[in-house]
């Protein structure tokens, strides 16, 4: 604790200096070169996600966290003014570090739902989300009913898991069973392994999973088409800050920038 303070003190020290020297200089240039010195204390809008959701966020090689939410959200902070900050935790950590004040808001691919609604609040939606399901490429499982009886896989508290297991539990899929994983990327390992029959995740995660692993396939099926929002904390003073910028940058086409430029039509 101390060692942080004592480098939180250094630099403010630097910051002042850097400012005062700055002032000294006393042209216009130099005002700008203050305000930028200033950058380091703009406030942080403190994002929670989780970056093996690609593309939407995943780390890139030289271990950025990268993606359209993060870059999404990069362009909102800038807006206002903020500096942000990405913070990577397991998908069914994202409400409670929202809700708990941790977080300030919540993106990665997260599907507005009534449920989800109960706890927080969401922005507009900024993109459409499809539930698909994977399978083996010589797998019998052709459709949604091929599931019946089937072990399914799915990633922890997400909607393809809640969806799955409502199916299971209304006697839709008969003897099927679920299969949790903490992440896509880990269902996807257990299902080409053989150790099950389909997973049931995001359209766009789904499509770069396939294109990475041999041997799987989407079925060409929808079954569940979604929207994808930001989450905050109910009364959170940040939520019409955010959702304007977020509102303007629809209108101006910068969502579909960014969309496009890690999604190929
Ligand atoms: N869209 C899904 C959900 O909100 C999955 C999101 C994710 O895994 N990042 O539950």
């Amino acid at each position: 604790m101390k060692k942080i303070l004592k480098i939180t003190a250094l630099i403010l020290a630097a910051a002042l200096a850097a400012a005062s020297l700055n002032a000294c200089a006393g042209n216009g240039e130099s005002a700008t070169k203050t305000s930028d010195g200033a950058a380091e204390t703009k406030q942080k809008l403190i994002m929670a996600t989780n970056a093996y959701f690609p593309p939407y966020e995943f780390y890139d090689d030289s271990g950025n966290i990268i993606g359209i939410d993060a870059e999404i959200a990069e362009l909102i902070a800038d807006k206002l003014d903020m500096e942000l900050v990405i913070e990577d935790m397991e998908f069914d950590s994202i409400l409670s570090a929202i809700t708990s004040g941790k977080a300030d808001m919540g993106m990665a691919g997260m599907t507005v739902t009534e449920e989800r609604l109960k706890s927080v609040d969401f922005s507009v939606s900024y993109a459409t989300g499809k539930q698909v399901i994977i399978v083996k490429s010589d797998s019998q499982i052709t459709s949604f009913d091929g599931l019946t009886d089937k072990t399914i896989g799915v990633q922890l508290m997400t909607t393809g898991d809640t969806y799955i297991l409502e199916d299971i539990e209304s006697g839709n899929l008969g003897n099927a069973k679920l299969s949790q994983y903490a992440s896509g990327f880990e269902a996807i390992g257990d299902l080409v392994n053989g150790r099950i029959d389909a997973v049931v995740i995001d359209n766009e995660p789904a499509k770069v999973f396939v294109s990475k692993n041999e041997g799987i396939k989407i079925l060409p099926t929808e079954y569940v088409v979604e929207d994808y929002a930001i989450a905050f904390a109910k009364g959170s003073s940040l939520t019409s800050k955010v959702n304007a910028a977020l509102e303007e940058l629809i209108a101006d086409g910068s969502v579909k920038n960014v969309v496009d430029k890690y999604i190929t039509a």
